[in-house]
């Protein structure tokens, strides 16, 4: 194992089928909190003009807290995974002017050892509804209560939802 990096990965075609801790991603807010592990099936390969690519999927389930009503929503995360994987900034610089972050997500990778982690957690945070809307189409009401809290102390639950989640978890156990 020690030999294998995402070159060699690519060279032999692979193609990669782990389920990934969720302690693993540190990005995701708390607001966000992914609640089971995340399966990636990846595989890597080098297109016709050699760029390393990698396509696939991440799925996972998350529990996030509505931006309005503060909520939590079970979410069922898929990410497909579409990119081309660089090694430094100046790759990824170069690779913009040739035009391929039109038609790929570009991931600067830190190192060459495979870290699965690194290359989907950017289009896993990316798949997070970013509006109320987003919620609704995946079925949320908000609950909106005549006596829901205003101002700042509205504005402080907002900052910190994770906060408000953990005291109704603690609520509703008594
Ligand atoms: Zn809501």
């Amino acid at each position: 194992m020690s030999s294998l990096n995402y070159i060699s990965l690519a060279k032999r075609e692979s193609k990669v089928e782990q389920t990934l801790s969720a302690s693993a991603f540190r990005k995701f807010p708390e607001s966000a909190e992914l609640i089971t592990g995340v399966t990636v099936t990846l595989a890597f390969y080098f297109d016709d003009q050699r760029k390393l690519n990698v396509d696939g999927t991440a799925t996972t389930k998350a529990r996030m807290i509505c931006f309005r009503c503060n909520q939590p929503i079970m979410l069922d995360l898929v990410s497909e995974i579409s990119s081309i994987l660089v090694f430094s900034e100046e790759d990824a610089v170069e690779a913009t002017k040739m035009g391929d972050h039109h038609r790929k997500g570009l991931v600067v990778v830190s190192k060459n050892e495979p870290d699965m982690v690194e290359i989907v957690e950017d289009e896993l945070l990316l798949s997070l509804p970013q509006s109320i809307e987003q919620l609704e189409l995946l079925g949320h009401r908000c609950d909106l209560r005549e006596n829901s809290p205003q101002g700042e102390a509205e504005l402080k639950e907002r900052q910190f939802p994770f906060a408000g989640l953990r005291d109704k978890i603690e609520a509703s156990k008594e």
